[in-house]
């Protein structure tokens, strides 16, 4: 696993390099645009005397933060009359939230979702275990369904992007899809699962038979952690029934993951071609208790022909 510290300087060194592209910006900019030195030289000066009033004359620190603010106006005005982006001398911040500090909160220092994220997706970067995500909720295409099945996919389709939008505050912690293989599951499960990334969370999308081989290699007393799996604040299971049955591991892993999940509060999403009586009989009442326990998750059925053959067909 990514370890913390390495992320952390990472971050210290994207951070200066920001910095230094900026003083070479102003540095070209001193050569080339006319009254920008005067009006950086001014905008230095009130801001050193802001802080060195700061703690002996907050009237004057703030009088010197105002004039500041002016200059900086000043330099925008300027900027953007000669052509530049208005925050041409800003840092470009890959992480909005930290500012690419890795941390957020004014009063207790939390680590950023950025940070969490990084944390958990590297731990199986290397597997080619986690699913790679293509679909978005812009390229769903209603009109794959037969026509008939407009109405109610598009209530779906609703639901789950109102999912993802409030996501972590959803109505229900859980989403379970069950219906034929191709009409539609997985590529909602990755829609979702990539908006919710994209706001910064974490969130992995992971095939039952790729998970069973973690349980497995685990079982076997491998080094395989599957921390990341109960941490990620989203987990999608993808094709649940499809992985092999093996004594002391399917059930009694899965099991254990969901209800620590449960237990952390965690959201997940599962998508099966088992209807909610064959999960029972497949998984056991326990387990199929923590699939389908209707005040946590929505069940929601798929219908149509597999949509990867084509409509024609
Ligand atoms: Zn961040």
């Amino acid at each position: 696993m990514a370890n913390l510290s390495d992320i952390l300087m990472e971050y210290t060194q994207y951070r200066d390099e920001q910095q230094r592209a900026i003083e070479t910006k102003k540095a070209e900019l001193q050569r080339s645009l006319p009254g920008f030195g005067e009006l950086e030289n001014a905008r230095q000066k009130a801001q050193l005397s802001r802080v060195r009033a700061a703690l002996l004359d907050p009237e004057k620190a703030k009088a010197y933060g105002e004039e500041a603010d002016r200059m900086i106006e000043e330099i925008h005005r300027l900027l953007t009359a000669h052509g530049y982006p208005e925050d041409y001398l800003e840092p470009v911040h890959r992480c909005p939230l930290c500012r690419d500090t890795g941390y957020v909160g004014r009063k207790e220092k939390r680590l950023c979702s950025c940070v969490r994220k990084t944390l958990l997706m590297d731990a199986y970067a290397q597997s080619n275990l986690i699913d790679p995500l293509h679909q978005n909720f812009e390229s769903f295409d209603l009109h794959v369904y037969d026509e008939e099945l407009w109405p109610y996919m598009t209530k779906v389709h609703e639901l789950c992007y109102s999912y993802a939008e409030n996501f972590p505050h959803t109505e229900k912690k859980n989403l379970l899809f069950f219906g034929p293989t191709g009409v539609g599951k997985s590529y909602l499960l990755s829609c979702i699962v990539k908006r919710v990334l994209d706001e910064g969370h974490s969130a992995m999308k992971i095939t039952a038979f790729n998970l069973f081989e973690l349980f497995r290699s685990r079982h076997r007393g491998e080094n395989v952690s599957l921390t990341p799996l109960v941490e990620t604040e989203l987990l999608a299971l993808d094709d649940l029934g499809t992985e092999p049955m093996m004594n002391n591991i399917t059930v009694e892993y899965l099991f254990n993951l969901l209800n620590e999940r449960i237990q952390r509060g965690r959201h997940t999403l599962v998508a099966t071609n088992l209807a909610p009586s064959q999960i029972k009989r497949h998984y056991g009442e326990r387990l199929a208790s923590r699939l389908i326990n209707l005040e946590a998750a929505h069940v929601i059925r798929f219908e149509g022909r597999d949509l990867r053959l084509g409509k024609n067909q």
